[in-house]
């Protein structure tokens, strides 16, 4: 690089600049030019991470963030002022219909066939991150999905039927920006439509980001499949003065575009109608061709109908479609160039003929790809759509970003929201709760013994419920106040938004341990529950990000550890209890730390992947949403226990009170699982916790964390202090804080990183945890506690 020549790291903030150059190189290049930072796209810096990395770019009318690093290969110059390249309409003029998207009305309908009766109508609801996939998917099929404000809440894929329609099937897709695939939960998208064949598409598209989101929308186009377009968040875009033509804007892109808003199920019907009459006709988009003869002399244009004509057999051999396969030879895509099967000299006169483009165009093959679409874009703004003024939410946004995201104010912040959230949860709401669940269960446990004496019941039955199901699953039940709080919190601050800034400003932290600042969001969804993080991992573009994210999230304190945590801190720290309690949260968040730093100088050398990441609109967060996920987790937890914990709490009781030979003992040091306890208490005398009783009530929470307190329940009832001290209750909870969470999230990591890995992990983390549960000990009883 020249001396001259100005990056996008030399912008100051609020400067502006025109990109010339996209440097770089591979699949990141690729995800930049699909994010819209292309040749001529101008830019304006909004800020800088609070820690000077990474920076908030404005560009296409939306906010980027991207690392210094990456800036820098992005060569631009300074512009006074920013201005659109084309003019745009000043008022709406109504076009004639063309003739889509009124349930045919204007088509003949003598000359299509509808789909058999009994075809399933699949569709796939393939959108931009954020655009409100999972909301409308939700409505369509009044399921209950999560809904989330930041890129990655939706990482797999999820079906529905929509309702009133039995004969479809509908599946939620995770968000994507663009058919090159570029981190994993990308491929699934593309690999569905692609292979699994969808009748249709629903493309939802976020109409306050209308630029960005219609680039995927071409590309969907060019896969020749019947597709309607949901333009959502009409709500926004209409309330900000937007407007929009929509006949031309529908002739222009030549599929029915319906006008939604997910959120308020505004227009949800009329898509309905619209994607099952596509479906049933099997309308296909009237276009697939967006180049323009006279763009760059017509290089580009001749280059990709070239392409085509010389692929057009082997496009159809492999059933893929031929506009989009001519477009990804084009930039290079090996998934669709092994596909496609093409012999030497065949793949010589496309790179001859691409190379005569790239000449007289004077741009690289993805660039002109990623220029020609949203040229493309450009012109059918310009043509049918006044932009909102920017909108209140987005001025709401800055003026909360001030101080969220500010330099000296972002990290203090949220040291503050955190305490704020675990002294609110386990010091006022939940214990309030939590007491008054308390005694209510009690009270109905007295009850049913009381019914169980008059009836006269056998004793073994009566030890069974009295021991094992009253405070085994009792114990656990009353931490449901807490957990569901937590959760409610960690919904609050999902929705808002406000968990995307927190990877933005804490990248430059993370990369000091190896990880990028995505890493962060599945970090936090495990303070919920370490199956959803690790499977959130999928976001991230990297295998080395995703292996040492995955390793490191179960150091999270997940939510079943909860009734762990408090059943000691009450027993042995009184007043202290809360503090003790956000002390296990952070330690587990050190330890995870130190562990990063180890595996970034052994395992995992190398770097963090990039960091560029769109920054949604705070929006408040809609109580539908929240109620819906408490909702969600609350019968997730009662299920919990009265399933799995149940099962496991039965299955110690039997083993504490009979002996090999089935006899019921009196003495349970004869039982069963004396027995096998017995072998592995030696193990943990050197923690002070060789009691037979808590070795059992351990391995028990391999099963569920909260299994843990239901079995020393049962063991110990409320003599629990003759047993343990201030010691042993620290060496046990920091032990149960750091070793392997349950058997479900073995399985999720097991299936995440692939076999070996899951039992790997498990051994790891029961290893850690053995060694700061010493530490724990001898510094407990180093300063006597
Ligand atoms: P996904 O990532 O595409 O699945 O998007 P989500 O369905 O998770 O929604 C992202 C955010 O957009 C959530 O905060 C929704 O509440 C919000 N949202 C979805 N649809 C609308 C809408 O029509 N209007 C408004 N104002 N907000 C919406
Ligand atoms: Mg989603």
């Amino acid at each position: 690089m020249s001396n001259k020549e100005v990056t996008l790291k030399d912008l100051k903030v609020n400067e502006h600049g025109r990109i010339l150059k996209v440097g770089g190189e591979g699949a990141l290049r690729q995800h930049f030019l699909d994010m819209g930072v292309i040749p001529g796209a101008e830019v304006t810096l909004v800020k800088f991470a609070p820690l000077g990395d990474p920076m908030e770019l404005q560009i296409h009318g939306y906010e980027l963030s991207l690392r210094l690093e990456d800036a820098g290969k992005i060569v631009i110059e300074k512009i006074d002022e920013r201005k659109n390249k084309h003019q745009r309409i000043e008022t709406i003029v109504n076009h004639a219909h063309p003739g889509l998207g009124e349930d045919g009305i204007f088509h003949d309908k003598k000359t299509e066939v509808p789909l058999p009766e009994d075809e399933i109508l699949t569709y796939a609801l393939v959108g931009n991150q954020n655009s409100g996939k999972t909301t409308l998917f939700n409505q369509l099929t009044g399921s209950n999905q999560h809904v989330g404000n930041f890129p990655g809440v939706t990482v797999d894929r999820k079906d529905g039927v929509i309702r009133g329609y039995k004969n479809t099937c509908i599946t939620d897709l995770p968000g994507i920006y663009s058919m090159s695939p570029y981190t994993s939960e990308e491929i699934v998208s593309r690999n569905f439509v692609l292979n699994d064949k969808p009748k249709a598409i629903i493309n939802i598209v976020d109409a306050t980001n209308i630029e960005r989101n219609l680039y995927l929308t071409i590309q969907l186009l060019e896969m020749n499949v019947p597709m309607v377009i949901a333009l959502n968040m009409m709500d926004e875009f209409t309330g900000n003065k937007g407007a929009i033509d929509l006949n031309g804007f529908e002739e222009m892109l030549g599929v029915p575009v319906v006008p939604i808003s997910a959120a308020k199920n505004e227009g949800v019907d009329e898509l309905v109608n619209h994607a099952i009459h596509i479906a049933k006709y099997q309308e296909r988009p009237k276009k697939q061709d967006f180049c323009l003869k006279e763009d760059h002399d017509g290089a580009v244009h001749r280059c990709i109908h070239t392409v085509e004509s010389l692929i057009e057999d082997h496009a159809l051999k492999a059933g893929l479609p031929l506009r989009f396969s001519a477009t990804k030879v084009i930039e290079n895509d090996q998934l669709i160039l092994k596909q496609l099967d093409l012999d030497q000299n065949e793949k010589e006169t496309i790179e001859h003929v691409i190379l005569q483009m790239e000449k007289e165009s004077g741009m690289d093959r993805s660039a002109a790809m990623a220029d020609m679409r949203f040229d493309f874009i450009e012109r059918v703004c310009e043509k049918t759509i006044i932009k909102p003024v920017e909108s209140k939410e987005r001025i709401r946004s800055e003026k909360i970003d001030n101080l969220l995201t500010g330099k000296w104010t972002a990290i203090p912040c949220f040291i503050a929201i955190m305490a704020m959230v675990f002294l609110l949860t386990f010091n006022v709401i939940g214990p309030f709760f939590q007491d008054i669940l308390d005694a209510w269960i009690s009270s109905l446990g007295d009850l049913l013994l009381q019914l169980i004496d008059t009836i006269g019941v056998n004793p073994v039955i009566r030890s069974l419920v009295s021991e094992g199901i009253i405070e085994g699953v009792g114990s656990v039940l009353s931490f449901f106040p807490i957990v569901v709080t937590l959760f409610f919190f960690l919904s609050i601050m999902e929705d808002s938004g406000y968990i995307a800034r927190v990877a933005f400003f804490m990248d430059k932290l993370c990369r000091k341990i190896g990880l990028s600042g995505r890493s962060i969001v599945p970090m936090l969804i495990g303070f919920g529950c370490t199956v959803p993080a690790v499977m959130a991992t999928r976001t991230l573009p990297s295998k080395r990000d995703r292996y040492m994210t995955i390793l490191l999230t179960p150091f999270m304190s997940c939510s079943a550890k909860l009734p762990i945590y408090g059943y000691f801190a009450n027993a042995f720290f009184g007043n202290k209890a809360g503090f003790v309690m956000i002390g296990l949260y952070l330690f587990g968040i050190l330890v995870a730390i130190a562990m990063a730093l180890i595996m970034k100088n052994t395992v995992f050398t190398g770097n963090a992947v990039p960091f560029v990441m769109e920054l949604p609109n705070y929006r408040m967060p809609s109580a539908k949403n929240v109620l819906r996920l408490l909702w969600d987790k609350s019968k997730d937890f009662i299920t919990r226990a009265f399933s799995i914990i149940l099962v496991s709490t039965i299955i110690v009781w039997f083993l504490q009170h009979f002996d090999i030979h089935f006899n019921m003992v009196e003495d349970d040091s004869l039982s069963i699982l004396a027995l096998i306890a017995g072998y592995l208490a030696p193990l943990f005398k050197p923690l002070g916790l060789g009691d037979w009783r808590i070795v059992t009530s351990l391995v028990s929470g391999f099963m569920a964390k909260e299994s843990v307190v239901a079995t020393l329940k049962m063991s110990f009832g409320s003599s629990i202090r003759e047993v343990f001290n201030a010691t042993s209750a620290m060496t046990i909870l920091v032990f149960s804080l750091l070793y392997t969470p349950c058997v479900a999230a073995i399985a999720a990591i097991k299936r995440e990183l692939g076999k070996g890995w899951g039992v790997g992990v498990a051994l790891w983390q029961c290893l850690v945890a053995y060694l700061f549960a010493f530490l724990t000990r001898l510094v407990c009883l180093w300063i006597g506690l």
